[in-house]
């Protein structure tokens, strides 16, 4: 090791020595080391975030750990509360929004009302009747699809439930008396009887591909596979009397198997869609993919930092009882409810990590009787700093809370790595310009978006903000977006609606877009072109 070298290595040991040393310090103090020592650099780079706030701006809200709901300060709680509040009020969220931090002013008029709730203010509002597009009807029997939360209807004794998603159960009680029976797969079940404790007998459960008569009607039911969360479904309704027949799709992230069973059913006579990314800018790739993309990211950068930062690693190890060796980064993926669990298994399993989260968080995981998951499940938070693979509740693009959640890890991680998983819109494709020629637009989405474009978006986020940043090596927390989403790409829905025959769709998400919904749904159903299932 040359002079000059050790040098360097000095000023960086020291700084973090100095950090972690301040690491209990208030946030103002920590900013204070940062900003005189210049060296750990508070990463601000969010191109995709709608207000712009520099790294000592943000530091400087108030030191808030903020609900991302309704934005009310959870300093006081533990963890463990923090994530229970949060569920509290997701009844009336609709989850998997991509999250955009609110524009400063707004955030603090949003604040000031937030402070105001606190106040239980409990003003019930009578009921709403049920959405049209939420019953399907055959003649006399009724089915109610994911709405529990409406007004009683006396004439309605089957309700179902496609998965558990609060904006789906939300309504769902203990003591919900609103219809005779709810159909639902076994792990829905599950879920449902652990939250609400609601009777199991109040239940019909399916496993997957498995068809039953629905009591008390002539209607029969087959399930299949959702591929959104586990447990999710979706539904095929059948009239015994008429031969009617209905998908109900929930949420859904279609599949080249799925489309192939549901061709084995001929056309239907209505399909219920999953419409959230029926929109030409959601053209994410693969789940494969985009996993497979995130792991090499993460092991690419996780190994260029083994070779040029030796010396802070040698900092950390220089201790001979240290019995962890330190990684590089902690990760920490952030999930409000079930879902996800594939990218953040994915990532343990290409870091040799195990996953730590909250022990009522794995109790929820538990049900989902996950084998692969259960033996990376870690919830001794005395062994949580040997995991470099967190599942959290709380992450959203709030980098304060990023950076609360590391500083009890600061001494056996060098920065953190959040990963946002969103359907959010990563690698454009093409800019829309107009229909004249739509199969010519079409065309342009019937090959999936290439690993390597992936790859490089991602690799692209973790990219040091300036000079100063990479010839220092360091960044104390990134948020990777990592477009994993489980619902379906524009490209995915494009290659359903052309393919599955039925006579109607009806659209269940993104309401106040209806005009738009037809546009597409027309031009696909229309598409000229081939679209080859093999290429899914
Ligand atoms: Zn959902
Ligand atoms: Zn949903």
């Amino acid at each position: 090791m040359t002079p000059v070298n050790q040098e360097i290595s000095t000023i960086k040991q020291s700084c973090i020595l100095q950090f972690c040393r301040k690491r209990d310090l208030e946030e103002g103090e920590v900013r204070e080391v940062i900003q005189t020592k210049e060296v750990i650099t508070i990463d601000d780079e969010d191109e995709g975030v709608e207000d712009k706030i520099t790294a000592g701006e943000e530091l400087k809200v108030d030191g808030d750990i903020l609900c991302p709901i309704c934005e009310i300060p959870l300093n006081s709680l533990s963890l463990e509360r923090r994530y229970e509040h949060v569920c509290c009020h997701m009844d009336n969220v609709q989850e998997e929004k991509p999250t955009v931090l609110p524009k400063t002013k707004k955030r603090k008029a949003r604040k000031k009302k937030a402070g105001k709730a606190l106040k239980p203010s409990k003003r019930r509002r009578p009921a709403k009747p049920i959405p049209a597009h939420n019953i399907l009807q055959f003649g006399d029997d009724r089915v109610v699809v994911d709405a529990f939360c409406y007004a009683e209807d006396p004439s309605i004794d089957v309700y179902l439930l496609s998965h558990f998603h609060s904006d789906h159960y939300g309504g769902l009680t203990k003591g919900w008396h609103k219809g005779k029976v709810i159909i639902a797969t076994k792990t829905t079940v599950r879920l449902a009887v652990h939250k609400f404790h609601c009777p199991e007998e109040l239940f019909l459960p399916l496993e997957y591909n498995e068809t039953k008569q629905i009591p008390g009607t002539e209607l029969k039911v087959t399930c299949l596979d959702g591929n959104h969360c586990p447990g999710s479904g979706i539904f095929i309704l059948e009239s015994i009397k008429t031969g009617e027949k209905f998908l109900h799709c929930g949420d859904f992230r279609i599949s080249r198997l799925m489309i192939e069973y549901l061709l084995k059913w001929g056309s239907f006579n209505r399909i219920y869609l999953d419409t959230t990314y029926l929109n030409p800018q959601y053209s994410f790739g693969r789940q494969e993919t985009v996993i497979n993309a995130t792991c090499k990211v993460l092991r690419k950068r996780s190994q260029c930092k083994q070779t040029t930062q030796k010396r802070v690693i040698d900092f950390f190890c220089k201790s001979e009882d240290l019995s962890i060796d330190p990684a590089e980064f902690l990760i920490v993926v952030g999930t409000y409810s079930i879902g996800k669990e594939r990218l953040a298994i994915a990532i343990a399993e290409t870091l040799g990590s195990k996953i730590y989260c909250t022990r009522s968080k794995a109790d929820i995981l538990h049900l989902l009787e996950w084998d692969e998951l259960e033996r990376l499940l870690e919830t001794d938070p005395s062994k949580a700093k040997y995991c470099q693979v967190h599942l959290v509740p709380l992450l959203g693009t709030n980098k304060n809370s990023l950076l609360d959640y590391y500083r009890p890890y600061s001494n056996h991680y060098r920065a953190v790595v959040g990963i946002c998983a969103t359907g959010w819109t990563g690698v454009q494709r093409s800019e829309e310009r107009g229909f004249a020629q739509p199969d010519e637009y079409l065309s342009k989405f019937v090959d999936a978006v290439d690993e390597n474009d992936i790859y490089n978006v991602l690799l692209g986020q973790m990219e040091f903000r300036n000079k100063k940043e990479k010839e220092k090596d360091l960044f104390l927390t990134k948020l990777l977006r990592v477009p994993y989403s489980e619902h379906s790409s524009f490209r995915e829905l494009f290659y359903f609606i052309n393919l599955v025959p039925c006579d109607m769709l009806v659209p269940t998400v993104n309401l106040d877009r209806m005009d738009e919904h037809a546009k597409w749904i027309r031009m696909f159903k229309d598409y000229k072109g081939q679209l080859d299932l093999a290429k899914l």
